[in-house]
């Protein structure tokens, strides 16, 4: 298939979206993009990017910044390791490495939240180093056009399609055909893909042996954990109680009302007799988790405040990082 980059390159030059990472060399904001819309839609992913090209125009900005107004952009976004991570490596380009990006693949992969898809977009999108990517849409629209049956999340799926998509790059442009592939995955070859438009239809072998639906193949389904939450609602005096979470996992160092978790939906006994109303279950789904969330309102100050809750006003609430949970009941609450 000698033509293969020509074919996607002129494809790519004529239909990929117009995004404003896409028009900049400058790998701090391809960074910042890369690591904004894992697992995020485009069209929420680019309300963030702008949001943070905004609030933090340089890398500088960003590592000057404190982590709670970083949490507070990345607000609904989810995840917010990435946040964190984020903030961190900002910090150690600005005092470690003079302020200056790194510049290679190998030395991209050393900034903390950095994996071999995000490094390999940063140096051929910014850099044009001659290094191929390989994310969900990619692997998606190599393994219909080879009709690969090899499970993409095994040791040797993974070995096998990045030693493909290192040969397809070998003789094209790094940065445009790295767009291209992916790009191609997302708007072509999606899970529902769209054949007929397709610029390589004549070479995809599951086309020819009628196993797109077939393609790709995962091994494992992630193991989902049931999780049983109760927020405790406090209100008097146009105040209430929130904590700040500091466990390690999901929401670390973002606010919360004071949470009692069990083992299942049931309202644990020991505050049943001090609610007022409960709100419906509400349901949250994360990658490895399911959360199952009750809001519990109680017309009253906590009879004793531990040491790490905070009484503020309730309209002051917004001014913390909160999970995403408690700010959509705060919006539903606020709409009732
Ligand atoms: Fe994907 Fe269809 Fe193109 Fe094959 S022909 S690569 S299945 S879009």
């Amino acid at each position: 298939m000698a033509e293969f980059h020509l074919l996607i390159a002129d494809w790519y030059r004529q239909n990929h979206r117009e995004l404003p990472w896409r028009d900049t060399k400058n790998p701090y904001f391809i960074w910042l993009s890369e690591i904004i819309m894992q697992q995020t839609r485009i069209e929420q992913g680019l309300n963030y990017y702008l949001k943070f090209t905004n609030a933090y125009p340089t890398i500088q900005n960003l590592a000057n910044a404190s982590e709670q107004d970083v949490l507070n952009n990345w607000q609904g976004l989810g995840y917010y390791s990435r946040a964190r991570n984020l903030h961190f490596s900002a910090k150690f380009v600005v005092n470690e490495l003079n302020g200056k990006f790194p510049a290679t693949y190998n030395e991209i992969m050393q900034l903390k939240g950095v994996g071999t898809y995000t490094a390999a977009a940063v140096a051929s999108f910014a850099y044009n180093e001659r290094c191929a990517v390989v994310d969900g849409n990619v692997y998606r629209f190599l393994s219909r056009l080879f009709d690969i049956a090899t499970p993409i999340d095994s040791t040797q799926g993974k070995k096998e399609f990045q030693l493909l998509a290192d040969e397809l790059i070998k003789k094209a442009d790094p940065g445009t055909h790295n767009q291209a592939m992916m790009e191609m995955g997302s708007l072509i070859c999606s899970p529902k893909p769209d054949c007929e438009a397709c610029p390589v239809q004549v070479h995809c072998l599951a086309l020819k042996n009628k196993t797109i639906s077939e393609r790709p193949i995962k091994s494992k389904k992630t193991k989902v954990r049931d999780r049983y939450f109760h927020y405790l609602v406090h209100s008097f005096d146009g105040k209430t109680i929130i904590t700040k979470r500091t466990e390690k996992g999901i929401w670390q160092n973002m606010y919360q009302f004071p949470l009692i978790e069990t083992e299942s939906a049931e309202t644990p006994r020991t505050i049943s007799n001090e609610i007022s109303f409960s709100s419906e279950v509400q349901k949250h789904i994360l990658s490895h988790q399911r959360i199952f969330a009750v809001f519990h309102h109680i017309d009253n100050a906590p009879k004793t405040l531990d040491s790490d809750h905070l009484e503020i006003n309730k309209v002051e609430i917004q001014d913390y990082p909160l999970p995403r949970i408690i700010d959509r009941y705060l919006e539903d609450t606020a709409n009732q």
